[in-house]
C-alpha cells in the first residue's frame, strides 16, 4: 500500500477531490481505487497504478484475537494484533482493539521481551503504521464492526519513532478522515523522557500514556530493561509527573509478573510506595513465556495485587490476549517464530 503518494497526487486536482478519495479511504475502507466510485475513471486508474491500497499480509484467528503478519514494500514483516472484547450481540459494547507495531523489532533488548531478541531493524513510517490500522478495519468492516482502540503495544519503542507515531496518530484522528478520537489512543513507553513523555505532553493531543515500569527499583528494573541505565526509575517518573501537570490526565504504569523476579511481597510494597499518587495506576499483566522467564502463578499476581489495593494504590489486571496464535500486544513472537506459525 502507497497511502504517502495520494495525497500529493490528489493535490493537483480539484480540492474536494482530496475530500472524496479520503472518505473512500478512511471512511468507505476501500481495497483498490476502483471502488472510489465518487472519482472519475481516469483518475482512480492512476490512482491505483501510483498508490495502490492492497495490504499484503497473513492472519492466524484463534478465538477473541486475531495477528496479522504484515508483508512491507522492502520485504520486512510486522506484527498487528486484533483483540476482541465482548461479544456480538452481547449487551456491552463489543471493543475492537488494534494494537499496533511502530518499529521493526526494537533496539531496547528488554531481556523478557520476543522483540526485543530480535534486534532492530528500522523505524515504520507513517503510512506503515496507519496501514495496520486500516487493515483490521477492512477486516472488522466485513463483520459489520468497527476498530474502537489503537494502541502502539506492538513490535518497538514508539517514542524512538516520535514523529511517525504522532504523524500517524493525526491521520488516524482527522475528522475528514478515518477520525478516531483522541481518547482511544495508547502510547506504551519504556520512559523515554527527551523527545518522548516530554514531548507528548506539549502536543494537544488526549491520548493515553503507558509507561512499562516492571520492576519497583533501579537495580531490579536495569538488570531486566537496559534502558533503565539512561532513564532511571527516577528520571521516568519525573516526566510523567511534569505531563500529569501539564496535562491532567492519569497515567498507566505497566508491571508485567514474572516469577520470582519481580513478584514478591517485598516488591509490592516497594511499588506501592512510588505508586500512590492521585492520577497513577498500576496494570498487572500476566507474562507470557518467550524466553527464559516464567509467568507469576495467579496466586502471587492476587497477593501482590492486595498489597497494591490496601495501600491504596489503583490497580488492574490484564489477562493475555493471544496466547494462542503465540502472541499478542506486546508479546509477539520472533521472525523466525512468525513464518512456521
Ligand atoms: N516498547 C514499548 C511498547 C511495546 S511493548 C514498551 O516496552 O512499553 C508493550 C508492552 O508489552 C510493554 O509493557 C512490554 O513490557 C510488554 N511485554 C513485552 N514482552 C511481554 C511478554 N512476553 N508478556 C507480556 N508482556 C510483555
Ligand atoms: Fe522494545 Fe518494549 Fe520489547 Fe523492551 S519491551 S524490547 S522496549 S518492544
Amino acid at each position: 500500500m502507497d497511502l504517502e503518494g495520494f495525497e500529493n497526487l490528489l493535490a493537483q486536482e480539484p480540492k474536494y477531490r482530496l475530500v472524496q478519495a479520503k472518505k473512500a479511504l478512511f471512511q468507505d475502507l476501500i481495497e483498490n481505487w476502483n471502488q472510489a466510485v465518487a472519482l472519475p475513471l481516469s483518475l482512480r486508474e492512476r490512482l491505483d497504478k501510483e498508490c495502490p491500497l492492497e495490504i499484503t499480509a497473513k492472519t492466524f484467528v484463534a478465538q477473541d484475537t486475531v495477528k496479522a503478519l504484515l508483508t512491507l514494500e522492502d520485504g520486512l514483516k510486522i506484527e498487528t494484533v486484533l483483540m476482541r472484547h465482548g461479544s456480538t450481540g452481547s449487551p456491552q459494547a463489543t471493543r475492537n482493539t488494534v494494537c499496533v507495531s511502530s518499529q521493526v523489532g526494537c533496539p531496547l533488548g528488554c531481556s523478557f521481551c520476543a522483540t526485543g531478541r530480535m534486534g532492530f531493524k528500522r523505524n515504520l513510517g507513517s503510512p506503515e503504521i496507519v496501514a495496520q490500522v486500516l487493515f483490521f478495519a477492512r477486516y472488522l468492516k466485513k463483520l459489520k464492526e468497527k476498530v474502537t482502540n489503537i494502541v502502539f503495544m506492538g513490535m518497538g519503542e514508539p517514542f524512538l519513532n516520535y514523529q511517525n507515531v504522532i504523524g500517524a496518530i493525526r491521520t488516524l484522528n482527522d475528522p475528514t478522515g478515518f477520525h478516531s478520537g483522541a481518547r482511544h489512543f495508547s502510547i506504551s513507553t519504556v520512559g523515554i523522557a527527551e523527545g518522548g513523555i516530554a514531548e507528548l505532553a506539549k502536543e494537544k493531543l488526549q491520548i493515553n500514556l503507558a509507561v512499562s515500569l516492571h520492576a519497583p527499583n533501579d537495580e531490579l528494573r536495569s538488570q531486566i530493561m537496559k534502558i533503565n541505565e539512561k532513564y532511571s526509575i527516577r528520571r521516568v517518573l519525573d516526566a510523567v509527573d511534569d505531563y500529569i501537570k501539564k496535562t491532567k490526565r492519569r497515567v498507566m504504569f505497566e508491571y508485567i509478573m514474572i516469577k520470582d523476579v519481580n513478584d514478591s511481597a517485598k516488591e509490592a510494597e516497594e511499588l506501592a510506595k512510588l505508586m500512590k499518587k492521585p492520577l497513577y495506576f498500576v496494570n498487572l499483566i500476566s507474562y507470557n513465556q518467550t524466553g527464559i522467564f516464567k509467568p507469576s502463578s495467579p496466586a502471587k499476581i492476587k497477593r501482590f495485587k492486595e498489597i497494591l489495593e490496601q495501600a491504596g494504590v489503583a490497580v488492574t489486571q490484564r489477562y493475555r490476549f493471544g496466547r494462542e496464535v503465540e502472541g499478542a500486544c506486546g508479546q509477539l513472537a520472533t521472525g523466525d517464530k512468525i513464518d512456521t506459525a
